[in-house]
């Protein structure tokens, strides 16, 4: 088998990351790597490194919208300086009720998704610009899509139902879990010694957390939509849904059109709340955790219902899966706060969680329980591109 270049694509609400792999039997190298970020602001970045890390690209331009952001990442592309992509792989956050497999990207599958882009509001309508955008940039390339909802299609009936009337459920309303490709990462740098009980938890910018047994999602945090299941840096987690209703009906005080105030109470409850919105200082726990140590006890209020509200998921992890082996911290918080694992796992040893203090005083992948520890604790951080680089030739071999 020749050697197969592959483009990975990532674009989120301000930015458009990509890498280009090249493939070789069962080999995966990365040939390159970079982003578009500040899109729609005064600060647009755009840089390429190479796989060393040397920086080929390091520029300031005018970002003003996704059109120029996404056709600079495609001409560096196909500028001849990288192996001409023979497909491309888009990290797709969310399918639709018909879309759960991952699968090659048409004119249909984006109507599709269009179609439910209320399912996943901040996610979706990226998404599909980005996919229509490469059919055209990237003429005769197959483009797939790699969905982060896919991990989680093994999740029971009863985790997957709603307690809503049929009516709603029949529109799509449902749990379909995020951050599948994390976890999928996390299970394919584990192999071949899977736990049995896993419990992974990714703390970035989203959080959220997965029973997996025997390499199967069990049962995960996040439900409809990212912003349900833990607190994150924006997002309310689950919350009472009398709390929803009242801010609505608060919105609609000022604002009679129904969209624009579910738009509004949408704005609330996913970029004004959670640990930005407690603290009022910051979504970045690095801030956070410098607010704490000048004592702003609403930083610490927010830090302490993140940590809690983590605990509490492990515990009832823990109970769905009837026990545990081994405990996962993967996600930018979860690779680099101390703090956080500490606080996260202080109440956690009468379920035999225990980790070192020296052994967690760490950043990056390590084992950090302490040697009387039940449950094994590791660090690991992700390695998502490789598991969308790896669907991407099953794809292209089916
Ligand atoms: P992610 O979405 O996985 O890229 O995670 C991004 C988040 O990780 C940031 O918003 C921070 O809250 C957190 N983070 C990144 N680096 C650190 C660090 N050194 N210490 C604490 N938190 C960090």
């Amino acid at each position: 088998m020749s050697s197969l270049p592959i483009l990975v694509l990532n674009s989120g609400s301000s930015s458009i990351k990509f890498a280009v792999y090249e493939a070789y039997d069962g080999q995966r190298s990365k040939i390159c790597e970079g982003a578009v970020d500040g899109i729609a602001t005064d600060n647009g970045k755009f840089w390429i490194k190479d796989a060393a890390g040397n920086k080929l690209t390091d520029e300031t331009p005018d970002l003003p919208n996704r059109s120029v952001a996404f056709q600079l990442v495609a001409h560096s592309v196909l500028s001849g300086k990288f192996p001409k992509p023979k497909a491309i792989g888009h990290r797709t956050v969310s399918g639709s009720p018909t879309v759960l497999e991952n699968q090659l990207i048409t004119p249909e599958l984006i109507d599709n998704l269009d179609k439910y882009a209320d399912l996943a509001p901040l996610h979706t309508p990226i998404a599909v610009y980005i996919m229509r955008e490469a059919l055209k940039l990237f003429p005769g390339i197959p483009n797939f899509a790699v969905l982060d909802t896919y991990f989680h299609r093994t999740i029971s009936e009863g985790a997957r139902r709603m307690p809503i009337p049929d009516e709603y459920v029949d529109m799509g309303v449902r749990r379909y879990g995020y951050h599948g490709i994390s976890y999928e990462s996390i299970i394919h740098q584990l192999q071949p010694n899977i736990p049995q009980k896993l419990i992974v938890a990714h703390l970035g910018n989203g959080a959220s957390i997965s029973a997996i047994r025997n390499g199967q999602c069990l049962d995960t945090s996040m439900g409809l939509t990212p912003s349900g299941g833990i607190i994150s840096a924006s997002r309310t987690g689950d919350i009472d849904p009398g709390v929803v209703i009242f801010i609505l009906k608060q919105i609609a005080k000022s604002e009679p059109d129904t969209r624009k105030a579910a738009d509004k109470l949408e704005t609330v409850v996913s970029k004004n709340s959670g640990l930005v919105g407690m603290s009022g200082v910051s979504n970045d726990m690095r801030d956070l955790r410098e607010a704490i140590k000048q004592g702003n006890e609403h930083a610490r209020l927010a830090v302490d219902k993140f940590t809690s509200t983590i605990a509490r998921w492990v515990g009832s992890f823990y109970a769905e899966l009837n026990g545990l082996d081994m405990l996962v911290f993967t996600g930018g918080i979860g690779e680099n706060d101390i703090a956080s694992r500490t606080e996260i796992c202080a109440n956690l040893e009468a379920l035999g969680i225990v980790i070192d203090p020296t052994r967690n005083n760490v950043r990056g992948q390590a084992t950090i329980s302490a040697d009387d520890s039940r449950v094994t604790v590791c660090v690991i951080p992700p390695a998502e591109d490789l598991i969308i680089v790896n669907h991407v030739i099953r794809l292209l071999g089916d």
